[in-house]
């Protein structure tokens, strides 16, 4: 019988460890109430492990709706690290996609110390890093850019970078609404490997005075985080992606008034409408 005599610790201060454990785990299944409680979110979790794409859409609904996020979706953040740490990698990985949205999100509760966690689950974190990498190396993402770009996105997230971590999702759907700067002409950005473009539309008579889109090249620029993207794409044999991502940190011409204007700089800017989540959910 193990024993805590048997482990040179007083017999208390066992029981106050014990206590405090408790206490924790009290205090983490209550703040865990307000969504649903708690045997819904674990039987859901367990679910979406299991490959249950509508207990994955459910749980996301829960613990991100529409990319705001809870208490909850951060008391549920270890047992969604190690859901996604049993999986084996793949194109999409419901509990991995889901801690990374919960991590990167900006609507969160007031006070809610995301840097604190991110330390005290750093280990965790590292291993996702680790498995996101294994699934952006898969055979089958070849000739499948949009599902390279979300798991990018992933990627971002667990590494704290704040504004791809949010901002990259509308690549993988090849499209960005955004502003003129300097006339304040609805415009979008069409990128994806086929055309780089800058529009007023999609109807023929709104892409007649369409713009090209003229590449950033990151290695001369030192944009860190286009090179980042760029190379990391290049690293995994995915050159559509490459060139949607200098498309991306290009400088595109509004079609009304031809002013020049740095497209990422303009689709991250905070008078841009409002864009639905970062993620995919299953549907
Ligand atoms: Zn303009």
């Amino acid at each position: 019988m193990r024993t805590a005599a048997r482990e040179g610790v007083p017999e208390g201060g066992v029981a106050m460890r014990q206590r405090l454990w408790l206490d924790q785990r009290v205090g983490f299944w209550r703040r865990r109430q307000p969504v649903g409680g708690t045997v819904d979110v674990r039987a859901l979790l367990a679910a979406a492990e299991r490959g249950d794409d509508d207990a994955a859409a459910d749980l996301h609904d829960r613990l991100c709706h529409q990319g705001t996020t809870t208490a909850t979706s951060y008391t549920a953040l270890p047992e969604l690290f190690s859901s996604a740490l049993r999986c084996k990698p793949a194109p999409y990985l419901a509990p991995l996609f889901l801690a990374a949205d919960n991590l990167a999100a900006i609507d969160r509760p007031a006070g809610n110390d995301v840097t604190g966690l991110r330390r005290r689950y750093a280990a965790e974190i590292l291993e996702l890093v680790a498995l996101t990498e294994d699934c952006l190396s898969l055979p089958d993402l070849h000739g499948d850019p949009g599902s390279f770009i979300y798991l990018m996105q992933v990627l971002l997230a667990l590494q704290d970078e704040p504004t791809w971590s949010w901002n990259l999702s509308r690549l993988a759907g090849g499209e960005y609404e955004l502003l003129c700067p300097e006339c304040g002409r609805d415009l979008y950005a069409v990128i994806d490997p086929d055309t780089t473009v800058i529009t007023e539309g999609y109807t023929p008579a709104e892409q007649q005075r369409r713009t090209s889109i003229d590449p950033a090249d990151p290695p001369r620029t030192g944009d860190a985080t286009a090179e980042r993207l760029r190379r990391l794409a290049l690293d995994h044999d995915q050159p559509q992606v490459a060139v949607m991502v200098t498309a991306l940190f290009g400088l595109g011409t509004c079609p009304e008034c031809g002013s020049r204007f740095s497209v990422a700089d303009t689709v991250t800017a905070d008078r841009n409408p409002w864009h639905p989540p970062t993620f995919p959910r299953p549907t």
